[in-house]
């Protein structure tokens, strides 16, 4: 049997943590196309945009505890 069809196997995105097949790999996270177009649109000063850069933060480095906000 072609076992290639196993790369095609859902990822589970780090925003809405469901299993999507569509979406972008940022570090080694993965967002699904939803979370990606909602952020896109979500306006910076949004509430939602400070949850969104928590969950991209919590997996960008973490080895790293230290926060590195200045
Ligand atoms: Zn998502």
């Amino acid at each position: 049997m072609d076992r290639s069809a196993l790369r095609h196997e859902p990822e589970m995105c780090i925003v809405c943590e469901k299993l999507k097949h569509n979406g972008i790999h940022l570090y080694t996270s993965f967002i699904c196309s939803d979370c990606e177009k909602e952020m896109v649109r979500t306006d910076t000063g949004d509430p939602r945009y400070s949850y969104f850069v928590r969950q991209l933060k919590a997996v960008q480095s973490p080895k790293c505890i230290h926060d590195q906000a200045y």
